[in-house]
């Protein structure tokens, strides 16, 4: 059985060690999960969301041991814990609490014309078990709020988070909180081949947040089962910024759009864009800010450590092999010392396509800034990029930035901000290209937990619908005289003429 270690990122120092689930406690975890999902489709959509406030008053009752623990476990500064980690999960729970039954309820549809008299209906229904397997850069709010949003939708989860940050004491106690939460959510701790593990015994539906290399191996094991799967995967994302952008309020975005985390954020800025005519004067005061920002973990600081050894070393490689292709390091460049994980935060210049920092995801505190001219040019060399997350537009002029916004490849545009878009829960978070697909938060992530049943009812009794059997040449026309009365514009000469179709139709029926 492997044994998990879980260390301090900044101290090295060990925190705790745990066996990864065996394979019978794997399978046993899935038939629980499976049999409580029918359980937890009984429940009420009041009693999940009262539920869901359990979680929050824990949340809120905890939190100082709790933002003790992310930082323990990821490295990241105190701030950045509470904005990204602990903020944005109880702001997205209270959302469940106030609007999941608006989202969630019966639906009635209209019913077109040629089918008059019937009523129809969309039913939003739990899928059953959803799997959901969650990264290490937010360990608490990745898994916990995907989590309560296909609870809210009536399903039964699993969540496997990250083997690097697994969180164990903290997730353990959020199940034990109340005894439909112990039936509803199971967490199984392990690494790749324990999610592996858990998608052969096929959920319903995988949420996925993680590298795109892990989501193509999801994908390529759940096609063959047709599971549906959310893809939430890594970005290189940009920042615009034009020559009437609010140049202060600009420079102070993009230094936090990118180290804040320390970068560790799938929607961090690692591309600016600047306007030739301002570029000078803005890389010059986003350096002198780059080089005010402290490092450390206190409240006081405003840049973190890196969470894995991995990723400090995809770092040191990106800047190594920038450095060796020509590009210039305007400030930082390094880690803080020699083996720390604490990265210096780093500008850099002259980043050209051949370069692994201009194409792959570097997720650290390093920002590479670009020139450019024209809005077109600056449009083209976005969206030349793989990956589409996560704007951020800075400009004035509100007919451009309309323009620009609809002209991005990219999941979310931020217009003279930075990654807010999944600040706001109800709007949709995801990612187009390969970020992924499918959304989470808003109604769209919370709808998209379910499976809607289109229902019809039909109150027509003892007749047989117009276009069952016996088949003739007269039903034949009059249903050719009904298509051409489809397609007129709506309204009253609309309505006179189905009816008059629809006469015709009845007569034939009753004649058979
Ligand atoms: P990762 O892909 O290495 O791991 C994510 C999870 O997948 C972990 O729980 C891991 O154990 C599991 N896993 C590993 N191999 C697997 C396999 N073969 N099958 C199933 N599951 C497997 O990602 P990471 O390094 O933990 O996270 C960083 C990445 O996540 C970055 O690319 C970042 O951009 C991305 N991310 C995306 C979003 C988003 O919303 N788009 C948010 C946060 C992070």
């Amino acid at each position: 059985m492997d044994v998990i270690n879980v260390s301090n990122p900044v101290t090295s120092a060990c925190l705790y060690k745990m066996p990864s689930a065996s394979e019978q406690e794997i399978t046993s975890a899935f038939v629980h999960a499976r049999q409580a999902a029918e359980k937890v489709r009984q429940t009420s959509i009041k009693e999940r969301q009262a539920e869901i406030r359990r979680l929050i008053d824990y949340l809120m009752a905890n939190r100082e041991r709790l933002l003790d623990r992310i930082v323990e476990e990821t490295g990241r500064c105190r701030t950045d814990a509470m904005i990204s980690d602990l903020f944005q999960l109880v702001e997205d729970c209270q959302w469940l609490v106030d609007n999941a039954h608006k989202i969630l309820g019966d639906q009635k549809v209209s019913t077109p014309i040629t089918l008059l008299g019937k009523k129809s209906r969309i039913y939003h229904e739990a899928r059953g078990v959803v799997l959901v397997i969650s990264p290490w850069n937010l360990p608490l709010a990745i898994a916990m709020t995907a989590a309560m949003f296909a609870f809210a939708a009536g399903n039964a989860v699993i969540i496997k988070p990250s083997e690097q940050t697994p969180m164990a004491d903290v997730f353990k106690e959020i199940v034990s909180l109340s005894p439909l939460l112990s039936e509803a959510l199971t967490v199984v701790q392990g690494g790749g081949e324990t999610a592996q593990q858990l998608i052969a015994l096929r959920p319903d539906m995988i949420a996925f947040t993680g590298s795109g290399r892990t989501g193509k191996k999801i994908l390529t094991q759940a096609a063959p089962m047709v599971i549906p799967v959310v893809m939430e995967l890594g970005a290189k994302d940009a920042m615009i910024v034009f020559d009437d952008a609010d140049m202060d309020r600009a420079v102070a975005a993009a230094t936090w759009g990118n180290m804040h985390n320390s970068g560790q954020s799938c929607t961090a800025t690692e591309r600016l864009f600047v306007n030739d005519s301002i570029y000078d004067t803005f890389v010059e005061r986003l350096k002198k800010e780059l080089e005010a920002s402290t490092l450390g973990l206190d409240g006081n600081a405003d840049v973190g450590a890196i969470t894995t050894d991995f990723q400090a070393d995809i770092i040191d490689r990106q800047l190594a092999d920038a450095k060796e292709k020509g590009a210039r390091i305007l400030c930082g460049g390094q880690r803080l010392e020699s083996g720390s994980r604490f990265f210096q935060p780093t500008l850099v210049a002259d980043v050209t396509d051949d370069m692994l920092i201009a194409r792959e995801e570097t997720f650290g505190p390093v920002v590479s800034v670009y020139r450019f001219t024209s809005e077109e040019e600056v449009i083209a060399r976005h969206n030349a990029c793989d990956f589409g997350l996560s704007t951020s537009l800075w400009t004035q002029d509100t007919m451009r930035a309309d323009r620009v916004t609809r002209a991005l490849e990219t999941g979310c545009v931020n217009v003279n901000n930075v990654m807010l878009t999944e600040g706001n829960v109800h709007l949709p978070f995801g990612g187009v290209k390969y970020s992924g697909y499918g959304r989470m938060k808003g109604a769209e992530g919370l709808l998209g937990m379910t499976r809607s049943k289109a229902v019809l009812i039909d109150p027509t009794r003892g007749k047989r619908e117009p276009n069952w059997y016996p088949y003739s040449k007269e039903k034949l026309a009059l249903m050719d005289r009904l298509l051409a009365t489809v397609v007129r514009p709506a309204g009253l000469r609309k309505l006179v003429s189905l009816a008059g179709v629809g006469l015709a139709i009845e007569k034939l029926v009753r004649r058979k």
